[in-house]
C-alpha cells in the first residue's frame, strides 16, 4: 500500500476535491483499492463520500485508541474499490486527547493502524485540514508521499516554508517520506495564473506538469455528494485530474 498526504496550511486550495477525485479515478480507471482518510474536522470528504455522520465511529475514535482501523473504515456503496475513515467535529477533542496522552507514542498512531490493512488496499490518500495539528502529524509519519494542491493567488505561498519544516521533521520518524510534488489547481488562463505556475516551477519544489482547470462545476458537486469525475467527467477539470493521475502514475 502507498499512503499519500494530501496537504496545504490554507484552505480552499482544492485538497479535499484532489483526494476525492484522485481516489475515484485510482478505483473507477485503475482499478485500485483505495483507503480514504478524512482528516480534516470539517469532516468534507466524509460529505464528498456520502459517509458523513456526527454518531458512527470515525477517525477520532482511532485516534484516541477507542476503536483499532477495523471499526472506523466505511465502505462505499457505489464504489466498492473504495472505503473512508470518516471525520467529524469529535476530531477536535480528539486531537487534545492525543497531546494530552504522554504515555502514548502520539505521531505513529495512524501508521501503526495503517499497517493492519496494509495488504487490503493499494492506495490510501489522507486529507488534511488546512493546519499542522498532532493528527497531521500522525499523516506525514504515515505517509509515503506529500501532494499540496496550489491555487495561484497572492497568498498561495504563505506556510509553504513551514510545511517544508514539518515534513523535514516528520522524516526523522519516517525516513520513507517524499516530498512528490505541488499540483496548482483552479488554474485559469490569465497572466496571474501563468506567471504564478512559472514562478512556482522555478522554486526548489517539485511541481507537476498537470495542472487542474477551474470550473465552476467544482462548487455545484459540493451539493450532490459526488466526486467530479461521477458529477461532470467531461468537466475540464475532471479531464485534467484523468492526466494529474497519468502523470503521477508514471512519474
Ligand atoms: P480544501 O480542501 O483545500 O479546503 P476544497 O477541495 O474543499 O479545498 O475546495 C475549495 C472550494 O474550491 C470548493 O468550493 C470547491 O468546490 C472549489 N474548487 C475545487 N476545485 C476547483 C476547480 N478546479 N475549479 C473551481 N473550483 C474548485
Ligand atoms: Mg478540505
Amino acid at each position: 500500500m502507498k499512503t499519500i498526504a494530501i496537504i496545504n496550511m490554507k484552505g480552499g486550495c482544492a485538497k479535499t476535491t484532489t483526494a476525492v477525485n484522485m481516489a475515484y479515478i485510482l478505483a473507477k480507471e485503475y482499478d485500485k483499492k483505495v483507503l480514504l482518510i478524512d482528516n480534516d474536522k470539517q469532516g468534507n470528504l466524509s460529505k464528498a463520500c456520502g459517509v458523513w455522520s456526527y454518531e458512527n465511529p470515525s477517525l477520532a475514535d482511532m485516534l484516541t485508541g477507542q476503536e483499532e482501523i477495523g471499526g472506523v473504515v466505511q465502505v462505499v456503496e457505489k464504489m466498492p474499490n473504495m472505503a473512508v475513515i470518516p471525520a467529524n467535529m469529535h476530531l477536535l477533542t480528539a486531537n487534545l486527547a492525543v497531546i494530552k496522552d504522554e504515555e502514548r507514542e502520539q505521531a505513529t498512531i495512524i501508521s501503526k493502524e495503517l499497517e493492519k490493512v496494509k495488504e487490503i488496499f493499494d492506495y490510501c490518500i489522507i486529507d488534511c485540514p488546512p493546519d499542522i495539528n498532532v493528527s497531521v502529524i500522525n499523516a506525514l509519519v504515515a505517509a509515503d508521499e506529500v501532494i499540496i494542491p496550489i491555487k495561484i493567488d497572492g497568498y498561495a505561498f504563505d506556510g509553504m516554508d513551514e510545511l517544508e519544516e514539518q515534513i523535514n521533521n516528520a522524516k526523522a520518524l519516517n525516513p520513507k517520506l517524499k516530498f512528490r510534488g505541488c499540483l496548482v489547481t483552479m488554474y485559469y488562463n490569465r497572466d496571474v495564473c501563468r506567471q504564478g505556475e512559472a514562478w512556482l516551477q522555478n522554486q526548489r519544489y517539485p511541481v507537476f506538469k498537470t495542472h487542474i482547470r477551474r470550473t465552476e462545476k467544482a462548487d455545484e458537486v459540493t451539493f450532490t455528494n459526488e466526486s467530479l469525475m461521477e458529477y461532470s467527467p467531461r468537466s475540464g477539470a475532471a479531464r485534467d485530474y484523468k492526466t494529474f493521475v497519468k502523470e503521477y502514475l508514471e512519474g
